[in-house]
């Protein structure tokens, strides 16, 4: 009986005929038994005995129930606590990437700039940003329409995160405008690296484009508004020049 799930549990009874002895008694417990009774029992003995075992045996069932919804309800509790994690999860990189371009957005990229700047380290770390703008975009749309202009931001964010070193991110702060920032990076080798994506650039999906870079260096204690205005400088000079160049902010002096 204890061997067949269906009986497994009923409680059982021994009735001896003969004298009971403790190791016997001992025994009938081992096998399973919840009682020993010597015969003759008395009716109401017996009716007493019957109904406090099924009164047990209901008990543990109903706890038993009860542990299983418990698992349950804990079961789907822990699921819904990831499904929550990971929609958290995805609403926080929603909230600090550009859904075009899959790079950090302006918010974002902005929050990184300004953290580099307030790295202590900085003082003996160069910070260097750039300011990217693609060239004549308006014209990239009118010629190849706004999902060739997309195409076109895609793949030079795409090319640009291909060369980007570890500490190094890029950021869309506005239509076709983009800030690269490059902590530990002096101006001379953030204009040698900027020209080097550059010159690699090649066109996507038969869409030629090009784009001008400015770039600064923060200065000791200098907040992000400064040194982004001196990118900015740069980069309007790189327009002047002819735009498809990187300018230094020791050019526009
Ligand atoms: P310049 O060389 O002086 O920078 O000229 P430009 O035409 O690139 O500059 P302008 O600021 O006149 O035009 C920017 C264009 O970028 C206009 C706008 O429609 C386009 N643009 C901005 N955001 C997006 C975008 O998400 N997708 C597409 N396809 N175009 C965009
Ligand atoms: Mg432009
Ligand atoms: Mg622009």
């Amino acid at each position: 009986m204890r061997g067949d799930e269906r009986t497994n549990e009923v409680p059982i009874i021994f009735l001896t005929g003969a004298s009971i002895d403790t190791e016997r008694t001992f025994q009938g417990y081992e096998t399973g038994a919840v009682d020993f009774l010597m015969k003759p029992v008395p009716p109401l003995v017996m009716q007493s005995k019957v109904a406090a075992f099924v009164a047990l045996y209901l008990q543990r069932k109903s706890l038993r129930d009860e542990k299983d919804d418990l698992e349950r309800l804990l079961r789907a509790n822990q699921r819904m606590a990831a499904e929550l994690a990971h929609a958290h999860e995805l609403a926080v990189q929603a909230a600090f990437t550009d859904e075009l371009t899959g790079v950090p957005n302006r918010r974002h990229i902005l929050k990184l700039a300004a953290s580099a700047l307030a790295d202590p380290r900085r003082h003996s770390h160069p910070v260097c940003v750039a300011l990217l703008d693609l060239d004549h975009f308006k014209k990239v749309n009118d010629t190849h329409g706004h999902a060739g202009g997309d195409a076109v931001l895609r793949h030079f964010c795409e090319h640009i995160r291909t060369h980007l070193r570890s500490g190094q991110s890029l950021g869309r702060v506005g239509g076709e405008e983009f800030l690269l920032l490059l902590p530990g990076t002096e101006l001379a080798d953030a204009c040698t690296a900027l020209e080097r994506v550059r010159s690699t650039m090649g066109p996507t999906a038969g869409i030629s484009f090009t784009f001008s870079a400015g770039v600064a260096q923060a200065r000791p204690d200098e907040t992000l508004d400064c040194v982004l205005e001196r990118a900015d400088d740069a980069l309007y000079l790189s327009k002047e020049r002819g735009r498809d160049c990187t300018s230094s902010e020791l050019m526009s002096l």
